[in-house]
């Protein structure tokens, strides 16, 4: 078998089989929610040294996501079993960084059960390439807004209100991406890698099309804008945090604008399968490396390390 072919896992929803896959087969049916609606929820983890990085928050955020979406309760164990399966197998091929996507959907319309399956696949070029040689980026709105004052949104992207506001789908990491894949398509076309959404009412700074945005200033400090509503809580961040707040730097969630980006010491956009990758270019300015790039870098590693 080619060292790059994909291993699927299918997680039987009930009864908790797991069964591999035959990558080379089709499993899932023409009436399948994600197919139809992209109706369900996933999340994307770093397989790195023989293990799944940072388990227990991308298990957190799957579990609310599901929540949030009126899903059946993913069984845990089931999803850590079948990581765990799959990942040991994928390390008899390779030791290298590799990519794992859990997917869970409403599932079939004419049986009612919820799919849900993952793999693994390897890293692809550009994310190699663009963790070496960072990337070049362009803000831009959304194209929508979530007005966060609506009745719920709070509590529902902290993902513990048993009554969210039962429209809203903010703060669950669904299969619905077609608009940041169309953000980062225009971007390409630009000559540049990535978007970074900025609120256009406020000027607020939100978050990569795939990405948490961090920012490096002077002094060993670190600053996010705060997590919730309109920004998806990402997983790399919260254990770079953790992790670097017990190593000596200060970090905080904090609103900020495009200037402030623009006169940090670096700015990253980081997530779990690319980790980190410097902005080198915001807005066609050039935004020079810092003398600390390895040891920022090297510290989101190690959060990454560390569990
Ligand atoms: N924000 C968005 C919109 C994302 O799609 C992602 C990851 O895919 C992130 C943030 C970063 O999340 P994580 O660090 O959990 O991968």
């Amino acid at each position: 078998m080619d060292s790059s072919t994909p291993l699927i896992y299918i997680v039987e929803p009930y009864g908790g089989s797991i069964r591999r896959h035959n990558a080379a087969l089709p499993h899932i049916y023409w009436d399948d929610a994600a197919v139809t609606r992209g109706d369900g929820v996933f999340e994307t983890l770093l397989i790195r040294d023989g293990h799944p990085a940072n388990l227990q928050r991308h298990l957190d955020r799957f579990q609310s996501s599901a929540r949030l979406m009126e899903l059946p309760e993913p069984n845990v164990a089931d999803w850590i079993d079948a990581t765990r399966q799959a990942v040991e197998e994928w390390s008899q091929r390779t030791d290298a960084d590799a990519k794992c996507v859990w997917t869970y959907t409403r599932g079939r319309e004419s049986t009612g059960h919820p799919s849900a399956w993952l793999t693994i696949t390897p890293l692809g070029e550009t994310v190699l390439k663009q963790r070496k040689k960072g990337v070049k980026v362009m803000t831009s709105p959304r194209g929508f807004t979530i007005d966060t004052s609506l009745p719920g949104v709070e509590e529902a992207t902290e993902g513990g209100t048993p009554e969210p506001a039962p429209w809203l789908t903010v703060g669950a990491k669904t299969l619905n991406y077609a608009a940041n894949m169309a953000a980062l398509r225009y971007a390409c076309s630009q000559g540049l890698d990535d978007v970074i959404y900025v609120d256009p009412a406020t000027g607020r700074v939100l978050e990569g099309a795939t990405s948490t945005v961090i920012v490096a200033r002077p002094g060993r400090k670190l600053r996010t804008p705060t997590p919730g509503g309109d920004i998806l809580p990402g997983t790399t961040q919260a254990a770079l945090f953790e992790y670097a707040e017990e190593q000596g730097w200060r970090c905080k969630e904090k609103d900020m604008t495009v200037e402030s980006l623009l006169d940090a010491e670096s700015v990253w956009l980081v997530s779990s399968v690319r980790v980190a990758v410097r902005v080198t270019e915001l807005d066609g300015r050039v935004l020079p490396a810092p003398a600390n790039e390895d040891e920022v870098r090297e510290l989101i590693n190690a959060a990454l390390g560390a569990e």
